[in-house]
């Protein structure tokens, strides 16, 4: 089983990101620029990432050094706009994920992750002046204060509550139809894992967990989460739905998510979570291990 986006293939070279004129040596004409339009990949044959020439970002363009790739470098192009909206809202994203090859999400990922950092911080969160890339493009660094900013990765804890051999499932009213998932949401300041996971069933579910657990981990780039997969037990299954957060919330019988996880978008139960998401492999996870 593997969990889509990660598996990173890049050296992240951070010798080469610190060494200004390693980079511009890099950085020549010919050098490999990922090819984007805002931050949707354009793919080629056999859904293939699709790779330009430095030289055809512009003078303008702010370049960001993504990685070595078999010792050869790759760059991207910080593109005019950010892009905040979930993953599914935008079609033309969410189709072109559905076509792109496996083995480049990571790339993919990483490299939106990034663009659209930049895209969205040009300004000083201190001061409010114009800031610079800096390490390749993994740092802005604001000339007029002094303050360095980084990218960021929002931790979210992503969760399989079970009782009694059932698992907690819910959606929230932006899912499609017949769609339920793991509950998630972010860990807030001075909270650990476990802690968030336990917080945030009881205000979405109002179910009391323990023996929250770490499963695994996937980076999300829509935009910048870092899902942490748990499992943790529920006290008792009695359920007061937050329908501020979720449409519904109920609990699933291992026959049930093994056919919508078998049958997909022919199940005739519930909807389970696209395979790009961290939510199918922590169900497979469960029907393989608990
Ligand atoms: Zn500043």
């Amino acid at each position: 089983m593997t969990i889509a986006f990660a598996g990173h293939p890049l050296d992240r070279a951070d010798h080469v990101r610190a060494d200004p004129a390693r980079l511009a040596e890099l950085a020549h004409a010919d050098a490999r620029l990922l090819l984007l339009d805002g931050l949707i990949p354009r793919l080629g044959d056999g859904n293939c990432l699709q790779w330009g020439r430095v030289g055809d970002a512009g003078e303008e363009a702010e370049l960001v050094f993504l990685g070595l790739l078999d010792g050869e470098a790759l760059f991207g192009a910080v593109p005019e706009a950010g892009d905040l909206d979930p993953a599914y809202a935008r079609r033309e994203t969410w189709a072109a994920l559905g076509r792109l090859v496996e083995e480049e999400l990571a790339l993919y990922g990483g490299a939106r992750s990034l663009l659209d950092w930049h895209a969205r911080h040009r300004f000083c969160a201190q001061c409010g002046q114009p800031t610079h890339p800096a390490k390749g493009g993994w740092q802005r660094n604001c000339p007029a204060c002094g303050a360095q900013h980084f990218p960021r990765t929002d931790p979210v804890t992503i969760m399989l509550v079970e009782h009694d051999g059932r698992l907690l499932l819910g959606r929230n009213a932006r899912f499609p139809p017949g769609s339920y998932s793991a509950l998630a949401g972010f860990v807030e300041p001075g909270e650990t894992i476990e802690e968030a996971v336990a917080r945030e069933v009881f205000e979405e579910a109002g179910v009391r967990v323990r023996d929250v657990r770490y499963v695994a981990s996937q980076p999300w780039p829509f935009p910048s989460q870092l899902m942490i997969g748990c499992h943790a037990l529920a006290e008792d299954d009695s359920l007061t739905i937050d329908t501020t957060e979720l449409e519904d919330a109920r609990w699933f019988g291992r026959a049930e998510i093994a056919e919508a996880m078998d049958k997909g978008e022919a199940s005739t139960g519930f909807k389970a979570p696209t395979s790009r998401a961290i939510a199918h492999y922590l169900l497979r996870w469960w029907l393989e291990n608990a």
